[in-house]
């Protein structure tokens, strides 16, 4: 692995390369110790570049050169340097093209990093995105170097009988000493890192569709023996995703074939190689009695998002790894849009929201914030971040506020034909919206380039005697990392004026801002609108639809918020200013109990909880996500200092047992009625009214010390869900009673051969808050069934603990941090990503109380001082203590 740190790239230092590599013909004869590669390259000089001469230096990663060719005759030993990190051609043929093959062997049975070539349950795959490819073999290494591929795959027919890899197949046969062949062929030129390869011995389920055009396409979904039946939902979903591209954005899919394959060892959720999407199987597997429905809503999203790719990724890819948003902010926003098409809109949107300020937020509030579209970077790596995905996917859904929905599509329109084919930047994109709609987007633009979530302040004031309603706004961005000065953003804001019967009402003239079709659009620091015309005192419900990613925050009575709550005709709206309540109630009451007084647990707050849920008139989804009070890291990031874990866990777990007493009869009549269910579907009208039984029935146990109902549920479950949702109940309202510990046995037995429902079993266990957890924790890492080495095991423990687990974590004594440090050290040998990502947990250290800021710094200080970190480690460090 590279150790060059300190190593800074710039977008400003952006240059084309002067050469190009149009072909590139692989050959592989795997083997798990020696893998020979052999790469042979058309090079040509790029028009226009600098002089005939020019070395040629290609990009390594802890790679043996075999031997090095051009035109067929060896190079001599003086012509080139090498290292396994880069060969450079001292002086190339004079000639302007010429064809350069270089052989290289790679050890994938020892590959620890899951990049480039590796091995996962004896299946040969590869992971290049970001800078893989380099671990294959030495190429030009960058996204904006498209090639045409033509990949030869050899390999022992006993062990490996399949063999794929991108565009459309190509010749096989056989081969002495029981070895096969087979070729593929990818006519769409691509940048390395949307290669793939994979061989070993793996069932296939198959599937076909026919593009709106006719062209018929074969689908493959690749998984282990034995798993074909937990395909048939990631399959589906993967159909409808290719109609709605068809439908929504007018995309076809454009290969003969379209194949997926699910591997246990992945550092990510998927990736969208060319025609081949290579998935975490946590991300394809699913069945009733082995997946929730939140797994069965995720493979839905990712299987559309990678699917979506094909388009917003690979036929239009990224200049340079600067531009990720580019095609990861865009994509996601098509994967929430089709989402939203596939279930219920608002549902999707208030979880959207609760994601991005669950894990977004954070990073924008703390040392790592960084703009959608960076200016710098030691390790990309560190950069496939919340902000680039989900702010990035936020800020492409306001370019459709300001531009409208149907000029939206016409610069989609515009921007694919413009640069289908291309590696393109931000600016080509926001220029196709510029060019359709006429407007200016140079003030919008600032959303990629500046960090930090704007504040936006309002209040209102109404004046019966003018019939008016003047509405003050203000705008103001916080420093962030590197940028203390911040300019004035366009922030498109959605709203309504409430009226007193729960629907909008509407105005005469307004003036102060631009206000168009139900959107303020702020451009200035101060607003001060005036709606005349208005007959009665309206109630503000700003930012609908968390129209713009800011934090808001309104000076209105209680009273009024109340009000919203319980009417607003917007569900978003509904839902937000619920939320509020129930966050500012709970962050007043953890600053009570620190400081030693009652909670705060007011009645009409805990009346309003029991009407939500009793109100037929709400799906079950939404009741359930309105009833899930903030978690303890949403009211940790409210509060923003002086965070006291322990403090904050006690408001939340009072106010829940508050409600549950006010409420324990309805909700059990209301638990009975959603229990009510004919045969498993993972709809989600199905999933919503589980998940409003499964929130009821935490607030029912949350009454006592009764373990006997939860126990109930767990041995009378007939799906995952809502076995995984009493476990969950056991260990965080009834710990260490006999019926959690059976049910804990029972869960274990019954799914010790299934790693990704046992992940399951230790993820519920690290989340139980508490600081004697750790101690489970530690006794879990020494599980034989524990490893650091499959990400997805690491995650489901020490992800959970560390990002789920406030109390059990950040225990004032430091040994949540001291456990942890441990672990990420053992990771960040094998591999650095990994480790690296995981870190991030201690990304807010800053805002606990001073106690546990202490320590927290301390632990961070061991890591930064420990030998022979890796680049991704020491950049989150390091960026994290500054
Ligand atoms: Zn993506």
């Amino acid at each position: 692995m590279r150790s060059d740190t300190g190593q800074v790239f710039k977008l400003e230092d952006y240059r084309p390369c002067d050469y190009l590599i149009p072909e590139t013909d692989l050959t592989f004869r795997l083997d798990p110790d020696r893998t020979i590669v052999v790469a042979q390259l058309s090079i040509e000089r790029r028009d226009g570049a600098r002089a005939a001469k020019t070395p040629l230096v290609l990009d390594g990663d802890g790679l043996e050169l075999v031997s090095l060719e051009i035109d067929g005759a060896p190079v001599s030993g003086d012509d080139y340097t090498v290292s396994p990190d880069r060969l450079s051609l001292h002086a190339p043929p004079a000639a302007r093209s010429f064809t350069l093959t270089v052989t290289t062997r790679l050890a994938p049975a020892g590959n620890e990093a899951l990049m480039g070539l590796y091995r996962s349950n004896g299946v040969y795959c590869t992971q290049c995105e970001a800078e893989g490819f380099r671990r294959i073999t030495y190429f030009l290494d960058r996204p904006d170097i498209l090639s045409v591929y033509t990949v030869r795959i050899e390999a022992d027919r006993g062990s490996a009988p399949l063999l794929l890899s991108n565009g459309n197949p190509g010749e096989t046969g056989p081969l002495p000493d029981g070895r096969h062949f087979a070729v593929w062929h990818d006519p769409f030129p691509k940048p390395s890192y949307l290669f793939a390869l994979v061989a070993g011995d793996l069932a296939v389920v198959k599937d076909r569709f026919v593009t709106r055009s006719g062209r018929p396409v074969e689908l493959g979904i690749y998984v282990e023996h034995g798993k074909q039946g937990r395909t048939a939902y990631a399959m589906d979903a993967l159909k409808r995703s290719m109609i709605w591209d068809e439908t929504v954005f007018g995309r076809e899919y454009d290969l003969d074939v379209f194949n997926i394959v699910a591997v246990s060892d992945f550092n990510m959720g998927a990736m969208e190689n060319k025609g081949l999407n290579i998935f975490n199987d946590k991300y394809v597997l699913a069945d009733e009695d082995t997946a929730t429905d939140a797994d069965f809503a995720n493979i839905e999203a990712i299987i559309a998002h990678e699917y979506f790719h094909n388009w917003t990724g690979n036929r239009i890819t990224c200049r340079d790894w600067f531009q990720l948003c580019l095609k990861e902010g865009l994509t996601v926003y098509r994967d929430h849009e089709f989402s939203a098409d596939q279930r219920s809109r608002a549902v999707k949107r208030i979880a959207e929201v609760r994601l991005l300020k669950g894990h977004q937020f954070p990073e924008d509030q703390g040392p790592l914030a960084h703009p959608v579209r960076p200016r710098r970077y030691r390790e990309i790596n560190n950069f496939y971040t919340a902000t680039v995905y989900e702010k990035g996917s936020e800020v492409v859904r306001m370019i459709r506020t300001v531009v409208g929905a149907e000029t939206f599509r016409q610069g989609m329109d515009l921007y694919f034909e413009r640069h289908d084919g291309e590696a393109a930047t931000v600016e080509d994109f926001v220029r196709a919206f510029e060019d359709v709609s006429g407007q200016d987007l140079s003030q919008f633009f600032l959303w990629y380039q500046q960090a930090g979530t704007p504040n936006v302040t309002a209040k209102a004031s109404y004046s019966a005697a003018d019939k008016e309603l003047v509405l003050e706004i203000e705008q103001s961005v916080p420093p962030t990392p590197g940028e203390s000065r911040k300019r004035l953003m366009h922030i498109p804001l959605a709203f309504g004026l409430v009226g007193p019967d729960g629907a909008d009402m509407g105005w005469d003239h307004v003036e102060g801002a631009t206000v168009k079709d139900g959107v303020i659009h702020l451009r200035k620091r101060k607003h001060r609108l005036r709606f005349g015309g208005i007959a009665k005192r309206p109630r503000l419900s700003l930012n609908r639809g968390f129209s713009a990613p800011v934090t808001l925050s309104v000076e209105e009575k209680r009273a009024d918020r109340l009000f919203l709550a319980r009417h607003d005709g917007d569900l978003y709206g509904r839902w937000q200013a619920l939320n509020t309540l129930l966050v500012d109630t709970l962050i007043r009451s953890a600053r009570h109990i620190r400081g030693g007084r009652d909670a705060v647990l007011p009645e009409d707050l805990v009346a309003l909880c029991g009407d939500i849920a009793a109100d037929d008139a709400l799906e079950p989804a939404y009741r359930a996500l309105a009833l899930t009070l903030p978690s303890e890291a949403d009211i940790a990031r409210e509060m923003g200092s002086n965070i006291d874990p322990d403090a904050i866990l006690a408001a939340r777990t009072l106010l829940v047992q508050a409600i549950a007493h006010a409420h324990g009869a309805d909700f059990e009549a209301l638990h009975a009625e959603m229990s009510q269910a004919g045969p498993f579907s993972p709809d989600a009208e199905s999933a919503g009214r589980r998940a409003l039984k499964n929130v009821l029935l935490d607030y029912l146990a949350a009454r006592g010390a009764d373990a006997a109902p939860a126990a109930q549920h767990y041995a009378g479950a007939t799906n995952m869900t809502d076995r995984a949702a009493a476990l969950a109940v056991l260990v965080n309202r009834h710990a260490g009673s006999a019926e959690t510990m059976q049910a804990l046995a029972d869960f274990e037995r019954s799914y010790r051969d299934d790693p990704l429902v046992l992940d399951k079993w230790f993820q519920i266990q690290a989340a139980a808050p508490g600081p004697e957890t750790l101690e489970a924790v530690r006794a879990l890492a020494a599980h034989p069934a524990f490893s650091v080495a499959n990400p997805n095991r690491l995650r489901a423990l020490v992800g959970t603990f560390s990002s789920a687990n406030q109390t059990g974590f950040h225990r004032a004594d430091g040994e949540g941090y001291r456990f942890f440090g441990d672990i990420i050290l053992a990771v960040d040998r094998k591999n650095p990503q990994v480790a690296a990502r995981l870190a991030t947990a201690l990304r807010s250290w800053r805002s606990l109380e001073p106690e546990r800021k202490a320590v927290a710094r301390e632990a961070l200080l061991r890591l930064a001082s420990a030998d022979g970190l890796s680049v991704d480690l020491r950049d989150i460090v390091e960026r994290t203590l500054a």
